[in-house]
Protein backbone atom coordinates (compact mmCIF):
# COMPACT_ATOMS: atom_id res chain seq x y z
CA UNK A 1 0.00 0.00 0.00
CA UNK A 2 2.75 2.30 1.03
CA UNK A 3 4.73 3.21 -2.29
CA UNK A 4 8.13 5.36 -0.32
CA UNK A 5 11.57 3.95 1.20
CA UNK A 6 11.49 3.17 4.71
CA UNK A 7 13.07 5.01 7.07
CA UNK A 8 14.57 4.25 10.24
CA UNK A 9 13.82 7.17 12.37
CA UNK A 10 10.75 7.06 14.14
CA UNK A 11 8.04 10.15 14.50
CA UNK A 12 7.20 9.18 18.17
CA UNK A 13 10.25 9.65 19.99
CA UNK A 14 10.20 11.04 23.82
CA UNK A 15 8.07 14.41 24.31
CA UNK A 16 10.88 15.83 26.08
CA UNK A 17 13.12 15.33 22.64
CA UNK A 18 10.94 17.05 20.83
CA UNK A 19 10.24 20.07 22.62
CA UNK A 20 14.02 21.44 22.88
CA UNK A 21 14.49 20.66 19.87
CA UNK A 22 11.20 22.13 18.91
CA UNK A 23 11.89 25.13 21.59
CA UNK A 24 15.19 25.36 21.78
CA UNK A 25 15.53 26.01 24.87
CA UNK A 26 16.82 24.31 28.04
CA UNK A 27 15.20 23.75 31.77
CA UNK A 28 15.66 23.29 35.50
CA UNK A 29 12.86 22.26 38.40
CA UNK A 30 9.82 21.68 39.38
CA UNK A 31 6.68 21.71 41.49
CA UNK A 32 2.47 22.02 42.86
CA UNK A 33 -0.48 20.90 41.04
CA UNK A 34 -3.82 23.48 39.42
CA UNK A 35 -6.68 22.23 37.59
CA UNK A 36 -9.82 23.98 36.02
CA UNK A 37 -12.99 23.07 34.36
CA UNK A 38 -14.54 25.24 31.86
CA UNK A 39 -17.08 24.46 28.67
CA UNK A 40 -16.64 24.96 25.57
CA UNK A 41 -18.52 26.91 23.06
CA UNK A 42 -16.20 26.56 19.93
CA UNK A 43 -17.87 22.68 18.55
CA UNK A 44 -17.28 24.39 14.88
CA UNK A 45 -14.65 21.99 14.01
CA UNK A 46 -14.37 20.79 10.27
CA UNK A 47 -14.69 17.41 10.99
CA UNK A 48 -17.01 17.22 14.56
CA UNK A 49 -15.92 14.25 17.01
CA UNK A 50 -17.66 11.44 17.13
CA UNK A 51 -19.33 10.88 20.76
CA UNK A 52 -16.44 10.94 22.87
CA UNK A 53 -16.43 7.34 24.16
CA UNK A 54 -12.54 7.11 24.34
CA UNK A 55 -10.38 6.71 27.12
CA UNK A 56 -10.09 9.41 29.66
CA UNK A 57 -7.78 12.27 29.14
CA UNK A 58 -4.54 11.35 29.90
CA UNK A 59 -1.52 14.17 30.70
CA UNK A 60 2.18 14.26 28.33
CA UNK A 61 3.75 10.87 29.72
CA UNK A 62 7.23 12.35 29.95
CA UNK A 63 7.38 16.08 31.07
CA UNK A 64 10.62 18.16 30.82
CA UNK A 65 12.02 19.51 33.31
CA UNK A 66 11.36 23.62 33.55
CA UNK A 67 12.89 26.55 34.74
CA UNK A 68 11.55 28.13 38.45
CA UNK A 69 9.69 31.15 37.76
CA UNK A 70 12.20 34.53 37.83
CA UNK A 71 12.39 36.59 41.08
CA UNK A 72 10.11 39.55 40.84
CA UNK A 73 11.62 42.85 41.93
CA UNK A 74 12.43 43.98 45.73
CA UNK A 75 9.45 45.73 46.75
CA UNK A 76 7.07 42.92 45.16
CA UNK A 77 5.69 44.15 42.40
CA UNK A 78 4.96 41.55 39.85
CA UNK A 79 6.30 42.77 36.31
CA UNK A 80 3.41 42.76 33.87
CA UNK A 81 3.82 41.04 30.27
CA UNK A 82 5.91 42.93 27.84
CA UNK A 83 8.31 44.45 30.32
CA UNK A 84 10.53 41.15 30.13
CA UNK A 85 8.10 38.20 31.04
CA UNK A 86 8.08 34.72 28.22
CA UNK A 87 4.66 35.32 26.11
CA UNK A 88 4.20 31.68 27.03
CA UNK A 89 5.59 29.22 29.05
CA UNK A 90 5.62 25.05 28.60
CA UNK A 91 4.70 24.24 32.39
CA UNK A 92 6.00 21.48 34.25
CA UNK A 93 3.92 18.60 33.18
CA UNK A 94 4.77 19.82 29.76
CA UNK A 95 1.51 21.63 28.57
CA UNK A 96 2.39 24.88 26.36
CA UNK A 97 0.23 28.30 27.86
CA UNK A 98 -0.13 31.66 27.14
CA UNK A 99 1.44 34.29 30.13
CA UNK A 100 -1.45 36.28 31.46
CA UNK A 101 1.28 38.20 33.98
CA UNK A 102 3.77 37.69 36.82
CA UNK A 103 2.81 36.81 40.20
CA UNK A 104 4.53 36.49 43.81
CA UNK A 105 4.29 32.47 42.91
CA UNK A 106 5.38 32.14 39.64
CA UNK A 107 2.76 33.05 36.19
CA UNK A 108 -0.42 33.86 35.86
CA UNK A 109 -1.53 31.51 32.46
CA UNK A 110 -4.23 30.65 30.39
CA UNK A 111 -5.56 27.30 30.71
CA UNK A 112 -5.93 25.07 27.62
CA UNK A 113 -9.53 25.53 28.64
CA UNK A 114 -9.84 29.21 29.01
CA UNK A 115 -8.75 29.26 32.81
CA UNK A 116 -6.40 31.11 34.54
CA UNK A 117 -4.29 29.34 36.81
CA UNK A 118 -0.87 29.73 38.59
CA UNK A 119 2.31 27.85 37.94
CA UNK A 120 5.26 28.37 40.11
CA UNK A 121 8.05 27.30 37.05
CA UNK A 122 7.83 26.88 33.38
CA UNK A 123 10.14 26.34 30.72
CA UNK A 124 10.16 30.00 28.48
CA UNK A 125 8.42 30.26 25.09
CA UNK A 126 9.98 33.34 23.82
CA UNK A 127 8.99 33.08 20.50
CA UNK A 128 8.30 30.97 17.29
CA UNK A 129 8.33 31.06 13.77
CA UNK A 130 5.55 28.58 13.18
CA UNK A 131 3.04 27.63 15.53
CA UNK A 132 1.37 23.73 14.67
CA UNK A 133 -1.91 22.82 15.82
CA UNK A 134 -2.63 19.38 16.60
CA UNK A 135 -6.78 18.73 16.18
CA UNK A 136 -9.14 17.68 18.90
CA UNK A 137 -7.90 16.05 22.16
CA UNK A 138 -9.16 14.90 25.00
CA UNK A 139 -11.62 12.55 26.07
CA UNK A 140 -14.76 14.94 25.05
CA UNK A 141 -12.91 15.69 21.50
CA UNK A 142 -11.63 12.65 20.22
CA UNK A 143 -12.41 13.87 16.17
CA UNK A 144 -12.63 10.98 13.49
CA UNK A 145 -12.22 7.48 14.18
CA UNK A 146 -11.47 5.82 11.39
CA UNK A 147 -12.80 2.41 10.48
CA UNK A 148 -9.32 1.07 11.49
CA UNK A 149 -9.97 2.16 15.38
CA UNK A 150 -7.17 4.86 14.55
CA UNK A 151 -8.52 7.88 16.52
CA UNK A 152 -7.84 11.47 14.73
CA UNK A 153 -7.10 13.41 18.21
CA UNK A 154 -3.84 11.09 18.43
CA UNK A 155 -3.01 10.52 14.64
CA UNK A 156 -2.79 14.70 14.56
CA UNK A 157 -0.57 14.80 17.44
CA UNK A 158 1.89 11.84 16.23
CA UNK A 159 2.12 14.23 12.97
CA UNK A 160 2.88 17.26 14.72
CA UNK A 161 5.44 15.89 16.44
CA UNK A 162 6.60 14.53 13.03
CA UNK A 163 6.34 18.08 11.75
CA UNK A 164 8.25 19.35 14.87
CA UNK A 165 11.15 17.23 14.20
CA UNK A 166 11.14 18.27 10.69
CA UNK A 167 11.12 22.05 11.23
CA UNK A 168 13.53 21.54 13.72
CA UNK A 169 16.26 19.55 11.16
CA UNK A 170 15.57 23.27 8.66
CA UNK A 171 16.26 25.40 11.41
CA UNK A 172 12.78 26.85 11.84
CA UNK A 173 11.53 27.46 15.23
CA UNK A 174 8.45 26.02 16.43
CA UNK A 175 5.76 25.31 19.12
CA UNK A 176 2.47 23.80 19.52
CA UNK A 177 -0.90 24.17 20.89
CA UNK A 178 -1.16 21.08 22.42
CA UNK A 179 2.02 18.36 23.74
CA UNK A 180 -0.46 15.48 25.09
CA UNK A 181 -4.25 13.73 25.24
CA UNK A 182 -5.87 16.97 26.64
CA UNK A 183 -8.55 18.90 25.87
CA UNK A 184 -7.95 22.42 24.59
CA UNK A 185 -10.11 25.28 23.17
CA UNK A 186 -10.04 27.05 19.72
CA UNK A 187 -9.98 30.33 21.43
CA UNK A 188 -7.04 29.27 23.34
CA UNK A 189 -4.89 27.91 20.66
CA UNK A 190 -5.72 30.79 18.45
CA UNK A 191 -4.15 32.84 21.19
CA UNK A 192 -1.38 30.86 22.01
CA UNK A 193 -0.07 31.58 18.61
CA UNK A 194 -1.20 35.23 18.52
CA UNK A 195 1.04 35.64 22.22
CA UNK A 196 3.79 34.09 20.52
CA UNK A 197 3.22 36.96 17.19
CA UNK A 198 4.02 33.20 15.31
CA UNK A 199 4.28 33.89 11.58
CA UNK A 200 2.08 31.15 10.80
CA UNK A 201 -0.13 28.76 12.66
CA UNK A 202 -0.91 25.51 10.58
CA UNK A 203 -3.67 23.48 12.01
CA UNK A 204 -3.41 19.75 11.47
CA UNK A 205 -6.51 17.08 10.93
CA UNK A 206 -7.77 13.83 9.57
CA UNK A 207 -11.29 14.40 7.26
CA UNK A 208 -14.40 12.23 7.98
CA UNK A 209 -16.98 11.18 6.63
CA UNK A 210 -16.11 9.98 3.22
CA UNK A 211 -17.15 11.38 0.01
CA UNK A 212 -17.11 10.34 -3.38
CA UNK A 213 -14.41 7.90 -4.55
CA UNK A 214 -11.16 10.33 -6.18
CA UNK A 215 -8.30 9.75 -8.28
CA UNK A 216 -6.28 11.94 -6.85
CA UNK A 217 -5.66 12.77 -2.75
CA UNK A 218 -8.91 14.32 -1.42
CA UNK A 219 -7.07 16.72 0.53
CA UNK A 220 -8.45 19.93 1.66
CA UNK A 221 -6.94 23.36 3.16
CA UNK A 222 -9.13 26.28 4.44
CA UNK A 223 -7.66 29.48 4.60
CA UNK A 224 -8.81 33.36 5.93
CA UNK A 225 -11.14 35.33 4.25
CA UNK A 226 -12.24 38.02 6.92
CA UNK A 227 -9.16 39.45 8.01
CA UNK A 228 -6.63 41.94 7.03
CA UNK A 229 -6.00 41.96 3.30
CA UNK A 230 -2.13 41.06 3.69
CA UNK A 231 -3.28 38.26 6.16
CA UNK A 232 -5.45 37.25 4.05
CA UNK A 233 -3.47 36.97 0.77
CA UNK A 234 -0.38 35.09 3.40
CA UNK A 235 -2.91 32.87 4.45
CA UNK A 236 -4.13 31.79 0.83
CA UNK A 237 -0.30 31.68 -0.21
CA UNK A 238 0.37 29.43 2.94
CA UNK A 239 -2.69 27.46 1.93
CA UNK A 240 -1.50 26.70 -1.71
CA UNK A 241 1.77 25.92 -0.28
CA UNK A 242 0.57 22.86 1.78
CA UNK A 243 -2.01 21.99 -0.75
CA UNK A 244 0.77 21.37 -3.02
CA UNK A 245 3.37 19.23 -1.03
CA UNK A 246 0.90 17.51 0.81
CA UNK A 247 -1.31 16.12 -2.67
CA UNK A 248 1.81 15.65 -4.46
CA UNK A 249 3.52 13.97 -1.68
CA UNK A 250 0.55 11.72 -0.63
CA UNK A 251 0.11 10.69 -4.75
CA UNK A 252 3.20 9.07 -4.76
CA UNK A 253 1.63 6.51 -2.54
CA UNK A 254 0.54 3.15 -4.61
CA UNK A 255 -2.99 1.34 -4.74
CA UNK A 256 -4.84 4.00 -2.58
CA UNK A 257 -8.57 4.24 -2.57
CA UNK A 258 -8.67 7.98 -2.33
CA UNK A 259 -11.93 9.79 -1.18
CA UNK A 260 -12.98 13.88 -2.33
CA UNK A 261 -15.33 16.00 -3.07
CA UNK A 262 -15.55 17.70 -6.33
CA UNK A 263 -14.03 21.03 -5.18
CA UNK A 264 -11.37 19.87 -2.96
CA UNK A 265 -8.13 22.10 -2.78
CA UNK A 266 -7.47 25.76 -0.94
CA UNK A 267 -10.51 27.23 0.24
CA UNK A 268 -12.59 30.14 1.65
CA UNK A 269 -15.38 28.12 3.95
CA UNK A 270 -18.08 30.30 5.22
CA UNK A 271 -21.18 30.72 7.44
CA UNK A 272 -24.23 32.13 5.72
CA UNK A 273 -23.51 35.23 7.27
CA UNK A 274 -20.26 35.44 5.21
CA UNK A 275 -17.77 34.88 7.99
CA UNK A 276 -15.20 32.29 8.20
CA UNK A 277 -16.94 28.80 9.63
CA UNK A 278 -14.55 27.21 11.40
CA UNK A 279 -13.03 28.68 14.82
CA UNK A 280 -9.46 27.72 14.01
CA UNK A 281 -9.75 30.05 10.73
CA UNK A 282 -11.66 32.29 12.47
CA UNK A 283 -10.16 32.95 15.71
CA UNK A 284 -6.30 33.75 14.85
CA UNK A 285 -5.09 36.74 14.32
CA UNK A 286 -1.82 35.56 12.36
CA UNK A 287 -1.84 34.14 9.70
CA UNK A 288 -3.18 30.37 9.73
CA UNK A 289 -4.39 27.84 7.62
CA UNK A 290 -5.85 24.52 8.48
CA UNK A 291 -5.42 20.81 6.82
CA UNK A 292 -7.36 17.96 6.18
CA UNK A 293 -4.76 15.84 4.98
CA UNK A 294 -7.65 12.88 3.75
CA UNK A 295 -10.25 10.67 5.05
CA UNK A 296 -9.65 8.96 7.96
CA UNK A 297 -13.42 7.09 7.69
CA UNK A 298 -12.16 5.69 4.10
CA UNK A 299 -10.45 2.42 5.21
CA UNK A 300 -8.27 2.64 2.80
CA UNK A 301 -6.65 6.12 3.50
CA UNK A 302 -7.00 4.88 7.30
CA UNK A 303 -4.67 1.71 7.16
CA UNK A 304 -2.55 4.32 5.10
CA UNK A 305 -2.29 7.20 7.61
CA UNK A 306 -1.55 3.99 10.58
CA UNK A 307 2.00 3.75 8.99
CA UNK A 308 5.20 5.35 10.09
CA UNK A 309 5.97 6.19 6.38
CA UNK A 310 2.85 8.04 6.26
CA UNK A 311 3.87 10.42 9.27
CA UNK A 312 7.40 10.44 7.47
CA UNK A 313 6.32 11.64 4.31
CA UNK A 314 3.44 14.06 5.60
CA UNK A 315 5.16 15.43 7.92
CA UNK A 316 8.49 16.43 5.19
CA UNK A 317 5.83 17.59 2.66
CA UNK A 318 4.25 20.21 5.64
CA UNK A 319 7.52 21.02 6.54
CA UNK A 320 8.84 21.86 2.96
CA UNK A 321 5.34 24.05 2.35
CA UNK A 322 6.42 26.00 5.35
CA UNK A 323 9.87 25.97 4.64
CA UNK A 324 8.88 27.63 1.13
CA UNK A 325 6.00 30.04 2.68
CA UNK A 326 8.70 31.26 5.18
CA UNK A 327 12.07 31.37 2.42
CA UNK A 328 10.73 31.64 -0.93
CA UNK A 329 7.47 33.37 -3.49
CA UNK A 330 6.19 30.51 -4.66
CA UNK A 331 2.59 31.30 -4.95
CA UNK A 332 1.07 27.75 -4.03
CA UNK A 333 -1.53 25.68 -5.57
CA UNK A 334 -4.93 24.37 -6.20
CA UNK A 335 -6.78 27.69 -5.15
CA UNK A 336 -10.54 26.94 -5.54
CA UNK A 337 -12.45 30.44 -6.73
CA UNK A 338 -15.98 29.58 -5.09
CA UNK A 339 -15.98 29.64 -1.12
CA UNK A 340 -17.80 27.06 0.17
CA UNK A 341 -20.88 27.25 2.54
CA UNK A 342 -20.79 25.74 5.57
CA UNK A 343 -22.82 26.56 8.77
CA UNK A 344 -21.67 24.90 11.98
CA UNK A 345 -23.61 23.34 14.44
CA UNK A 346 -23.52 25.52 17.57
CA UNK A 347 -23.54 22.85 20.65
CA UNK A 348 -21.41 22.93 23.18
CA UNK A 349 -18.40 20.00 24.19
CA UNK A 350 -17.00 19.88 28.17
CA UNK A 351 -13.58 20.96 28.13
CA UNK A 352 -11.10 19.31 31.52
CA UNK A 353 -8.40 20.91 32.29
CA UNK A 354 -4.84 19.49 32.03
CA UNK A 355 -2.89 19.22 35.75
CA UNK A 356 -0.28 22.04 34.78
CA UNK A 357 2.55 20.79 37.05
ZN1 LIG B 1 -10.32 17.34 12.94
Amino acid sequence: MAGQPARSRSPEASLERHLRRALLLGGGAVFLVLAVFACSDDTDDPDPAQTAEAAAAGSPSDPPAVEPAPPLAADGTGASTGSGDPPAVLTPSGIPVAVLDRTAAGYLVRTPCDGTAEVSAGMPIESAQIVLDPGHGGRWDTGAVGPNGLVERDLNLTLSRAVLDELAERGISAATTRTGDYSILHSVRAAFADALGADALVSIHHNAPTWSPSSVPGSEVYVQSRTAEQVRADSARLGGLLYEEITAALAAFDDIAWSGLPDAGVLRVLRSEGDDAYGMIRRPSVVTALVEYGYLSNPSEARLFATDEYIRVAAEATADAIDAYLHSDRPGAGFVQQPRTFNPRSASTPCDDPVLE
